[in-house]
C-alpha cells in the first residue's frame, strides 16, 4: 500500500504511476489525481496553449501528411476496410517528399486546388453542378485539407508504394471505393474543367493532363 498525498488515500501500489526519479519507484500522486491534475492543466490557459503549439509543431513538419500520425491514420482506414498496411513512416516520407505536390487522376496542382477548394466553400449561389461539389468539403476537416491526399490506385489493394499516389481531395471523394483508376482519369478534369469555368476562375489550368495521362498506370 501508498499513501496518495493528494486524495489522501492508502492505495494499492499499482494504482500508482512509476516514476523512476523517486525513491521508491512510484509517483506522489496516484493514478486518477494525476490524471485529474493533467486534466485541468489542459484546461487552463497555458495547458490549452501548449496543446495548441502542440499541433502547429506536428502540422509545420507535416507530422499529419505523411509521418507517424499519417501512418496511423491511414492504418486506421485499412483496418476498417480489411486491407493489407505494408509502409513504414520513412518510406511514406520518402514517398511524399518526392512526389510533386499535383493530382494524379485530375493534375491539378496544389495552389490551385487550394484557389479552387475556397472557391467552392465560399460559394454561395444556387448552380447545382457548384452546390454538389460543396458537401464534399461539409466537414471542418474536410475543409481544412490544404495538401493533396493519398489515394490508392487499385481499390482492392492496400496502402504500399506501388498503389498509392497523390490525389486532391475532389478526386478522392469522387472515386471513393467504386471507380477505378483509370475511370476517375478520364471523368474527373472534364468535371473540374467545368467548375473551374462556372466559378470563373481562369487562372486556374489543368496544364500537363496529356502528359499524365499517357502515364500507363
Ligand atoms: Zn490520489
Ligand atoms: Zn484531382
Amino acid at each position: 500500500m501508498k499513501h496518495c498525498k493528494k486524495c489522501e488515500t492508502d492505495k494499492q501500489v499499482s494504482e500508482f504511476h512509476t516514476n523512476r526519479n523517486a525513491k521508491d519507484g512510484l509517483q506522489a500522486y496516484c493514478k486518477s489525481c494525476m490524471n485529474a491534475s493533467t486534466k485541468d492543466y489542459y484546461q487552463t490557459e497555458q495547458g490549452k496553449l501548449k496543446i495548441k503549439n502542440g499541433v502547429k509543431k506536428k502540422a509545420e513538419s507535416g507530422y499529419y501528411r505523411y509521418g507517424k500520425g499519417a501512418i496511423t491514420i491511414l492504418e486506421q482506414g485499412a483496418k476498417k476496410r480489411n486491407l493489407p498496411f505494408r509502409l513504414t513512416e520513412d518510406e511514406l516520407t520518402n514517398w511524399w517528399k518526392k512526389t510533386p505536390d499535383k493530382c494524379y487522376y485530375c493534375s491539378i496542382d496544389l495552389n490551385d486546388y487550394i484557389k479552387l477548394r475556397d472557391a467552392i466553400i465560399n460559394y454561395y449561389d444556387n448552380d447545382f453542378d457548384i452546390v454538389k461539389y460543396k458537401t464534399f468539403f461539409k466537414s471542418s476537416k474536410h475543409k481544412a485539407i490544404k495538401c493533396m491526399t493519398i489515394d490508392r490506385l487499385q481499390n482492392e489493394n492496400g496502402y504500399e508504394l506501388n498503389n498509392i499516389v497523390k490525389s486532391c481531395w475532389i478526386c478522392n471523394k469522387l472515386k471513393g471505393d467504386f471507380f477505378t483508376a483509370q475511370q476517375i482519369k478520364q471523368m474527373t478534369p472534364e468535371f473540374i474543367k467545368k467548375l473551374i469555368e462556372k466559378l470563373n476562375l481562369p487562372s486556374i489550368s489543368l496544364k500537363n493532363r496529356d502528359e499524365i495521362t499517357s502515364d500507363s498506370r
